[in-house]
């Protein structure tokens, strides 16, 4: 497959294209459904961050907060540093499917920690490496390239590398904590069935997102070892 690639640059290519257009169409379409289930109001009425609230402690997890932060609606996160759960104003107000869908999912990474989820510990872990690679990588492999030197362009190729096994851990991170987040809404009778339903569908369209960024990364990946091997 590498051998095919090396020799037709245009593969190369093509793939990168095909990884972005998915990506993108994965943007579009979070935001679509996220839209679309914001208008769904669920029957009981209670805010998302109430219900967050009740989520956490029902796991004993009194000592995380659920904090209201001023950032757009898509971005919502869990943050172990502070132990908190971050909500944009309109989730945490929200008393609709997407909005409790969402806190769900952010619970479900608290969760993960407490519970000492193998994958999240070791992305986190992974985390001062890749801020250093994000940074660093380009600069590496060009220095490499313009300069002529194969074990420089390989350090570039090595940290770009530990950047896409990032995102592959992330996967089962994000995966884990929907199934966490819908399994807690409907088991504690949160969310009614057809409810529920909405929530799965705003959280899988997250995490298409997630799948897209990591082969945009991978097919980036193959495009610039193709690149210096034909250097070679
Ligand atoms: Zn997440």
């Amino acid at each position: 497959m590498l051998d095919f690639i090396i020799s037709n640059p245009a593969v190369a290519y093509t793939l990168v294209i095909a990884a972005v257009v998915f990506s993108l169409f994965a943007s579009i379409s979070v935001k679509s459904t996220f839209n679309k289930y914001e208008k769904v109001q669920t029957r009981s009425g209670v805010q998302a961050n109430v219900i967050a609230r009740q989520i956490l402690d029902s796991y004993g997890l009194y000592n995380v907060d659920v904090v209201l932060i001023n950032k757009d609606k898509l971005t919502n996160y869990y943050d172990p540093r502070t132990n908190t759960v971050n909500l944009s104003a309109s989730v945490f107000y929200g008393a609709n499917v997407g909005s409790i869908g969402v806190a769900a999912h952010e619970c479900g990474h608290a969760i993960q920690y407490a519970k000492n989820y193998l994958p999240i510990k070791l992305r986190n872990l992974f985390v001062p490496v890749i801020n250093f690679s994000s940074g660093a990588w380009l600069y590496i492999f060009l220095a490499g390239m313009i300069f002529n030197m194969p074990v420089i362009v390989d350090v570039g190729i090595i940290l770009f590398a530990l950047i896409v096994l990032f995102q592959l851990i992330t996967l089962p991170v994000e995966f884990n904590a929907s199934s966490r987040a819908i399994s807690v809404l409907k088991g504690g009778e949160i969310l009614g069935a057809d409810e529920c339903k909405g929530a799965k569908r705003v959280l899988k369209a997250a995490a298409m997102t997630y799948v897209a960024s990591l082969l945009v990364s991978l097919t980036q990946l193959l495009r610039i070892i193709a690149s210096a091997k034909r250097r070679n």
